[in-house]
């Protein structure tokens, strides 16, 4: 162990690095290829729209000067779009920040008995990461047919537990739990236990019992929602998401951020992509038209996709994902192991425009014919 290694905490010392998708200039150079897409990262395909390229045009000529720290207008404009007071709004660096922030006000380990945090066994990776960072003990809920067990929650609290992460819908399963699930987890936990509800995948959310969480604030102060401009927003870029919580909450994260965690093009970027309602409404179209086709596909060479919330779909291969995963780097597509959540046979693939998924069926289909001989 080197110098430096036994400087850190034991939890540093345990953590492996947030494994990012492949991005596509790295795959252009290992390839010398052109034509590479990526469903990799539950980007938005379609881009930004004019609308919001416009207002990033706008900013760029004022990068000379500080953003603005309180990001005002574009927590006015949220606070508009969700019915919500301003003051109950955290903007970050991405929605990732604000698990950081949330971690550091009311997890940090300070003593001899650890603090804890409870998450699903394969809760978006870059929760666990944050929470070792800051000392935490992570306990882990099981996922029976890859849907959450939020039942078992209150069983694995303790007076050592701070935070309950759920992601919803999560990534990487794609499931989701129901308004009555949540409720029924909020009415059964401590006020002292925060329960952060991370809904990156809101906006592509189709069912009529997901759950209606920011009215629940008003009677669940210990309940924490983040939302992200990086996925239908088509913002992933910029790096900027939200919390909405009880103003206490946000009085007390905003003592902590930095002080100008969120520039000023991602503050102008992420109001126009509000404002421009029919670019999301477009977005999650796609999205709605795409699945059904993929999903069908998918069974019909024998892969199972699992059912999906999200702009993804993880899918059960019955065999090796690095393998396949391979293979389609060198057709130029890049996908999402999840090895990583001990998802071994599995692939997470986002849902594309119309001919990259077509790209992609194309050479799946090949690639499972020659795996059949
Ligand atoms: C993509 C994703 C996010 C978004 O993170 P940002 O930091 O806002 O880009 C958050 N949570 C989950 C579950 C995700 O899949």
């Amino acid at each position: 162990m080197s110098h430096f290694s036994r400087l850190t905490t034991e939890k540093i010392r345990q953590l492996t690095p947030y494994q990012p998708g492949k991005p596509i200039k790295e795959l252009q150079r290992e390839l010398g290829i052109k034509s590479v897409i990526k469903l990799a990262s539950n980007e938005n395909p379609l881009g930004t729209s004019a609308y919001v390229s416009e207002a990033i045009s706008r900013t760029i000529s004022e990068v000379n000067l500080y953003p603005d720290g309180s990001c005002f207008e574009l927590k006015e404009t949220l606070a508009k779009s969700l019915s919500i007071n301003a003051n109950q709004l955290t903007i970050g660096n991405g929605s990732d920040e604000i698990f950081r922030l949330i971690l550091q006000a009311f997890a940090q380990n300070t003593n001899d008995t650890p603090t804890e945090v409870i998450c699903s066994e394969y809760a978006f990776a870059a929760f666990p990461i944050a929470a070792l960072a800051y000392g935490c003990q992570i306990k882990r809920v099981d996922c029976p047919n890859f849907v959450l067990d939020i039942a078992a929650i209150p069983a694995l609290v303790t007076p050592q537990t701070r935070v309950v992460y759920i992601d919803n819908p999560c990534n990487p399963l794609g499931s989701a739990i129901s308004h009555h699930q949540l409720v029924s987890l909020l009415q059964k936990l401590p006020s002292s236990v925060l329960v952060l509800l991370d809904e990156a995948y809101y906006d592509y959310v189709a069912w009529s019992d997901y759950p209606r969480s920011i009215p629940l604030l008003a009677q669940f102060p210990n309940l924490i929602i983040t939302r992200t401009f990086s996925k239908a927003y088509g913002l992933a870029g910029l790096r900027i998401g939200y919390s909405i919580s009880h103003p206490d909450i946000a009085e007390i994260l905003n003592r902590i951020r930095l002080p100008f965690n969120n520039n000023s093009v991602a503050q102008a970027a992420a109001k126009a992509a509000l404002e421009d309602t029919q670019h999301l409404e477009k977005s999650i179209a796609l999205v709605h038209q795409e699945k059904p086709i993929l999903e069908q596909f998918y069974h019909s060479i024998n892969f199972k996709p699992l059912p999906s919330y999200g702009n993804f779909i993880t899918v059960d291969l019955g065999q090796s994902g690095i393998d396949i995963y391979q293979k389609l780097l060198l057709c130029g597509i890049i996908v999402r192991p999840v090895d990583n959540y001990n998802l071994k046979n599995c692939l997470r693939i986002t849902i594309g425009l119309p001919e990259e998924n077509l790209r992609l069926m194309t050479e799946l289909t090949k690639i499972s014919k020659d795996l059949s001989k």
